[in-house]
């Protein structure tokens, strides 16, 4: 029944496979392994609360001018190597003969590319200081439901510092992705990562779109908005959930076949296929272990250190009831 309200969320269509793999998260209870804690810090990103607009424009204290030029020089070259890295995902996305499994997959990257085409405001500090300048810093501009924003991983979208020690991370209230600056397709799980945000958007955009109701756009300004992070478990185990199968195709499957055949990829096997860094070992052991969690039926135990990772670090923790009324549980 969840796994049903979850697969509709980021993709209004479910194919029996991931059905599946779906209800199979619901199937076990939970273990805890303590390396996933540290490991999600990089892995995962993060769900910030965004503080409201204030008539404050940016200072000293803040993002400089420049440093804001550079960011936004840094936007135009990271488009240009996501493109590359979507051009050789959606080829080898053309091979996968679930069309449903394919569709859902391939939505992340129409995104990013009707952003791209499309959204000329996707520098979040420009965009924010433009509509202060026009004194029109109202949430629905800053947050269009069909785009997302590109932000600088530790800034937040008025340009203050902050801490943030995820390798991106995705703020519903902007509609906000923070990156690392400086990050290229040659690195495969930043790559990764940012599409693992780009799902959180679409979830958002699914969101947003269901409000029909002033009870409906109270609930959800209270998961966006709050003195603690919010996170929606259900939204953050199908971001997983699509970034794996992901993986598995950019390498032709052999990374799901390898735990089907009970003999699941080693780490050097794994980090020569992807050019993993000597300093990305963790990433890979995570991997690993994810891997094993989504391709061996576990999501049980997936779920449950997710649950214990957010809970560590005093998030809100909530977990869909019914989403076409907009009930969540806190967990
Ligand atoms: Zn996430």
């Amino acid at each position: 029944m969840k796994k049903k309200n979850l697969k509709k969320v980021a993709t209004q269509k479910v194919t029996e496979n991931e059905r599946f793999h779906i209800m199979a998260i619901w199937k076990y209870l939970f273990s805890v392994i303590v390396i996933i804690f540290a490991a999600i810090m990089f892995f995962g990103g993060s769900h910030l609360p965004e503080k409201k607009a204030t008539a404050s424009d940016w200072s000293e204290n803040r993002l400089t001018i420049k440093e804001n030029q550079a960011f936004q020089a840094f936007i135009e070259s990271f488009e240009t190597e996501f493109g590359q890295f979507r051009e050789l995902a959606l080829s080898k996305l053309a091979k996968l003969p679930d069309d449903e499994m394919r569709a859902n997959l391939v939505m992340p990257f129409d995104l990013f590319e009707t952003n791209r085409l499309n959204n000329p405001n996707r520098n979040i500090y420009s965009w924010i200081k433009k509509l202060q300048a026009e004194n029109t810093a109202g949430r629905a501009e800053i947050s269009d439901r069909r785009f997302f924003n590109y932000g600088v991983q530790g800034v937040d979208a008025w340009g203050q510092k902050m801490e943030q020690d995820f390798l991106a991370s995705f703020t519903q209230a902007t509609r906000t992705i923070y990156l690392k600056v400086g990050l290229k397709k040659s690195d495969l799980f930043g790559m990764l990562v940012f599409y693992h945000e780009m799902v959180h958007c679409l979830q958002d955009t699914s969101l947003r779109f269901s409000i029909d109701s002033d009870e409906k756009e109270k609930t959800y300004q209270e998961i966006i908005i709050g003195d603690k992070p919010t996170i929606i478990i259900d939204f953050e185990l199908e971001a997983y959930f699509y970034e794996l199968m992901l993986l598995d195709q950019l390498l032709d499957g052999q990374f799901s076949q390898g735990y089907k055949q009970s003999k699941p990829m080693s780490r050097t096997e794994l980090g020569q296929k992807l050019n993993v860094l000597p300093t990305e070992q963790e990433f890979l052991r995570m991997l690993i272990k994810f891997g094993e969690y989504v391709f061996c039926d576990k999501q049980n135990i997936f779920y449950g250190e997710l649950i214990d990772f957010y809970r560590q670090k005093d998030y809100r923790i909530l977990t869909i009831e019914n989403l076409e009324k907009f009930k969540f549980r806190q967990i």
